[in-house]
C-alpha cells in the first residue's frame, strides 16, 4: 500500500514538537531507536528524521512528499516546493544584530559593513531591495559569536527570547521577518498519496481549530437568556438545557481564545453563574 511520506527534524528544536503534532493527529510513530525512518502504526506513513536543512531538497526531490521546518528555512533553500499550512510553533524573527555599545541610526548604519549570517539569500535579498551594499559572511552555525572574534560587524540571525544576543554583548536592532513552523508538500502530489494529506491536513486543522477555542459552560436565569446569548459568538448558537431548578438553565458554547477574556467579563455582568473553562481537544466544522 502506497505510504505518505514525512520529513521532520532529526534533533532539534522542532523535533519533538513535530512528533506531538503527528500523536495529536492520531499518528503513533516510536522512535526510541533512533533510526533514519520509521513507520507509523495505525496511518500510511513512513516519517524520515532529517536535518531541517535537508528537507526542502527532499521533498523537491520526492524522497519524502511533505515535511515540517522553520519557514526560515524554507525561504533560504529557495526549493520549488509547497507551503501549505502554517502550524503555530517554533515562533521565531529573523533580525539583525550589532555589538551593544556601538549607536544605531537607521538601516543605512549597515552601509559596507559585514554581517555574518546561517540565512545569505534571505539577506542579500533584503539588502538588495533595500538598496544597501553589505558584505555577507556566510556561517553554518553559532553566528552570534562572529563580532567577538572580529569575522564581522553585525549579525543576522534567529531571534525568539533574545537572551543569546544579550550573552553574546549583542542587541538587536532590526526585526526582519517572522517565521514559523510549517507544512511544505511535493508539488506534483497525486492520487493516493494526495489523498492521504488531504486526510492529514484534516486532523491538523481540527485540532488547531481546538487549540484556538474553549468549551464554556454557565447557569443562568431564564431572564438573562437573550443578553447571554448575544455575548456568546459560538459555532451556530449556544446550547440550553433546563436545570433541575424551576427558571434556570445550563448554556454551552465555544468561544475563541482571543476573545476569552472579554466574554468572560461581559457574562460576569449578566448575572451568568458558575462559568466553568474547558480545553478543546478537537474541532470539526
Ligand atoms: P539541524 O541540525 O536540523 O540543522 P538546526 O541547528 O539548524 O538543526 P534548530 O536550532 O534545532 O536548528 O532550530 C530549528 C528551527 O527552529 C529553526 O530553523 C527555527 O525555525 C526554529 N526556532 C524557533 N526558535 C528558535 C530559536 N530561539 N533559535 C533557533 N531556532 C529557533
Ligand atoms: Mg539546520
Amino acid at each position: 500500500m502506497e505510504k505518505l511520506k514525512i520529513a521532520i527534524q532529526k534533533t532539534g528544536r522542532l523535533s519533538e514538537k513535530s512528533l506531538q503534532l503527528l500523536d495529536e493527529c492520531g499518528i503513533k510513530v516510536s522512535n526510541g531507536d533512533r533510526k533514519l525512518k520509521t513507520e507509523a502504526r495505525n496511518f500510511p506513513m513512513e516519517v524520515l528524521f532529517l536535518r531541517d536543512d535537508d528537507i526542502p531538497q527532499y521533498v523537491e526531490k520526492g524522497v519524502a512528499d511533505i515535511g515540517i521546518l522553520g519557514e526560515n528555512e524554507v525561504w533560504e533553500k529557495e526549493k520549488e516546493v509547497d507551503e501549505i499550512e502554517k502550524l503555530g510553533f517554533g515562533n521565531c524573527r529573523l533580525s539583525l544584530a550589532i555589538p551593544k555599545d556601538e549607536v544605531y541610526t537607521n538601516l543605512d548604519y549597515f552601509h559596507g559593513k559585514r554581517i555574518a549570517t546561517s540565512y545569505p539569500k534571505i539577506l542579500k535579498k533584503y539588502f538588495g531591495v533595500k538598496g544597501i551594499d553589505v558584505k555577507i559572511e556566510e556561517l553554518g552555525g553559532s553566528v552570534e559569536i562572529a563580532t567577538g572574534i572580529g569575522l564581522a560587524d553585525g549579525i543576522f540571525d534567529i531571534v525568539s527570547t533574545g537572551s543569546t544576543l544579550i550573552m553574546n554583548g549583542l542587541k538587536e536592532v532590526e526585526a526582519i521577518i517572522k517565521s514559523e513552523a510549517v507544512l511544505i508538500a511535493n508539488r506534483n502530489l497525486k492520487g493516493v498519496k494526495q489523498q492521504l494529506l488531504d486526510r492529514f491536513l484534516f486532523r491538523i486543522r481540527a485540532f488547531k481549530r481546538g487549540l484556538g477555542s474553549k468549551y464554556i459552560v454557565m447557569n443562568a436565569p431564564n431572564s438573562s437568556i437573550p443578553k447571554i446569548c448575544s455575548i456568546l459568538p459560538g459555532m451556530k448558537s449556544p446550547s440550553i438545557l433546563p436545570l433541575a431548578e424551576e427558571g434556570w438553565s445550563s448554556i454551552h458554547s465555544v468561544v475563541q481564545e482571543d476573545q476569552f477574556w472579554d466574554v468572560i467579563d461581559a457574562l460576569k455582568d449578566v448575572d451568568a453563574q458558575g462559568i466553568l473553562v474547558m480545553n478543546i481537544e478537537k474541532m470539526i466544522l
